[in-house]
């Protein structure tokens, strides 16, 4: 039919897109199947209204590899293209938009976080092949098309003899590119950016063992059959409605996502919200240690159930890149910088709702189920305190359902807290003090002591408590925390009744007299208070600036 020049400034552009986009050469799969998806759709859609008059039937798509000639194969039954649109599609289009992005990104380009996001398109297929072929027929009464590019802007159209409709596009895999002709490294990839894409991806074929005919005996291997390898999950849980779903569907779900998780996940939040922006999702607490280290990749990005990446930083708020799970959303923008990205005001948006989604679950699953909230609360709460840390708005709703664990294993809301120590535990000020302990066997007996004088003692042993207590004394009123090993028990105001010490004044007095000749050094004090308890009879106290200079 033709041969011609595709339209573009710049003499030949396939260097610059090898060059720009070296990282990320294998994305090029993802492009081709999106398109190959993308064509798929297009036609469910057209015979849907009415438009295509052609049976949509159980379409697929498939990768095929042809070590031998070394070329790739990618095959769809989708709408196909007639000769007018290939020029227009991808003689023109496809083509300025690699253009447009070389000139925007010339200077920048390098920088990774740019380019390993953005969708080149069709044209990415020259990251790896020297030759392209398209051969595509389209589901209109046209004839097929033959178009053939050697990674200069010259091509070559012609007529093409596929008869049944839809697009096979073949690469011819480039020399130093062959790592893409083995089975395991597009399995890979398949596996990476197409396990949840919505049309069928075939890739090969497996086999499968069917049950063993009736009368078999048992040393008789079971049958078998070679039946199509499909990749990919088309309906992953976070494309349904929630209500559509069990836990045990959930469950299952994480699995799939994290097949070398043995672990079962704490609970999951389901993101659904189609105003003012889109966005589908699953996150997942999984159980957390105490460590601030854990690896913060878990999140899968996808656009529209294509893997984007699985660096969510500056999409989800930093406490909550500990989650795991997959954000899906179309109005994510890919192609620009991270520092973009930040400032972006869908992508704030798109952040706060997402931080608000997990506190009104939690905030649920405390109100619903206390006992199990408190069960979790270990493992969960270095997330919670991260974000009370960081997120003023996560702070304010989170403080009403953040627990505050006793030495005993109580569990307390910070109000119930107040509440509990009001009147008990204030100092001259009238300061409410709250007692904390950050190791129970190291501090034991200044726990006992503190218990022993009527006061509630927290369990404060999480990495960042520290700062979480400073926020709390900085925006609450009129409280300070304490350690339990400070000396501070003694300033605190009692409780009138609290039963404190089975010796009378008087053998009080006598004990403590003996005991400060005994000890020698002036600055220890000396507490008969634990008596009752079951520490030891009594307690010197060190001051506190003596054991830190020892230290
Ligand atoms: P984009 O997908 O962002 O539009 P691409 O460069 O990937 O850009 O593709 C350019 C155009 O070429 C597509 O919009 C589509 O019209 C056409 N095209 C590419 N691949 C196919 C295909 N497999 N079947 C039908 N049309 C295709
Ligand atoms: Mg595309």
């Amino acid at each position: 039919m033709a041969t011609g020049k595709i339209n573009v400034s710049v003499e030949n552009i396939f260097p610059l897109i090898k060059k720009f986009l070296y990282s990320d050469h294998e994305i090029f799969l993802r492009e081709l199947i999106s398109n190959a998806t993308d064509a798929t759709l297009k036609l469910k859609h057209l015979t849907s209204i009415g438009e295509a008059k052609v049976e949509y039937g159980n379409p697929r798509i498939e990768v095929k590899i042809d070590k031998e000639g070394k070329k790739i194969h990618v095959i769809d039954q989708g709408i196909g293209m007639t000769e007018e649109e290939v020029k227009k599609y991808i003689n023109e289009v496809a083509f300025s938009g690699a253009e447009e992005f070389l000139d925007k990104y010339k200077d920048s380009g390098k920088d990774s976080g740019i380019i390993g996001h953005f969708g080149l398109g069709f044209y990415s297929a020259f990251m790896v092949a020297d030759k392209v072929e398209i051969i595509s027929k389209s589901f209109k009464d046209e004839p097929a098309i033959h178009w053939t590019c050697d990674g200069s802007p010259e091509f070559d159209l012609k007529k093409g003899k596929k008869k049944d409709r839809g697009t096979e596009i073949i690469l011819h895999i480039a020399e130093d590119s062959t790592e893409f002709l083995e089975d395991s490294r597009i399995d890979t990839l398949l596996n990476k950016y197409n396990k949840f894409m919505p049309v069928p991806i075939k890739f090969g074929t497996k086999t499968e063992t069917l049950p063993k005919p009736e009368g078999a005996k048992e040393e008789d291997p079971a049958p078998t059959q070679e039946v199509d390898n499909i990749i990919n999950n088309p309906n992953p849980a976070w494309t349904k409605q929630p209500a559509d779903l069990e836990n045990e569907d959930y469950k299952n779900f994480y699995r799939e996502l994290y097949p070398m998780q043995f672990e079962e996940p704490l609970f999951h939040i389901h993101l659904n919200v189609d105003y003012p922006f889109n966005l589908t999702g699953i996150l997942y607490f999984p159980r957390l240690t105490n460590d601030l280290n854990v690896q913060k990749d878990k999140i899968q990005l996808y656009q529209n159930q294509v893997f984007v990446t699985d660096n969510v930083e500056g999409i989800v708020p930093e406490f909550l890149t500990m989650l795991r799970g997959v954000i899906d959303s179309p109005d994510i923008p890919l192609n620009v910088s991270r520092s973009y990205l930040q400032a972006d005001g869908a992508v704030k948006k798109i952040s706060s709702y997402i931080t608000r989604k997990v506190a009104d679950k939690l905030s649920s699953l405390f109100k619903n189920n206390r006992e199990d909230f408190e069960k979790k609360w270990n493992d969960i709460k270095i997330v919670i305190e991260y974000g009370m840390l960081s997120e003023e708005k996560f702070f304010e709703k989170a403080d009403k359902f953040a627990l505050y664990p006793t030495v005993d294993g109580n569990y307390f809301t910070f109000e119930e807290l107040q509440e509990k120590i009001k009147g008990n535990q204030t100092d001259k000020d009238d300061k409410l003090v709250i007692l904390y302990a950050s190791d129970k066997e190291a501090q034991h007996s200044y726990i006992e002591a503190a218990k022993a004088k009527g006061f509630e003692v927290l369990l404060m042993d999480s990495p960042i408590i520290g700062h979480l207590m400073q926020k709390l004394e900085t925006s609450k009123e009129k409280i300070s925390f304490a350690r339990v090993d400070a000396d501070h028990l003694d300033n605190l105001i009692k409780k009138e009744d609290a039963q404190i010490s089975k010796l009378s004044d008087e053998e009080k007095e006598t004990l403590k007299k003996n005991l400060e000749e005994v000890i020698e050094n002036k600055s220890y004090t000396i507490q008969l208070e634990a008596m009752d308890s079951n520490a030891s009879p009594f307690i010197i106290t060190e001051p506190e600036f003596l054991r830190r200079m020892k230290e």
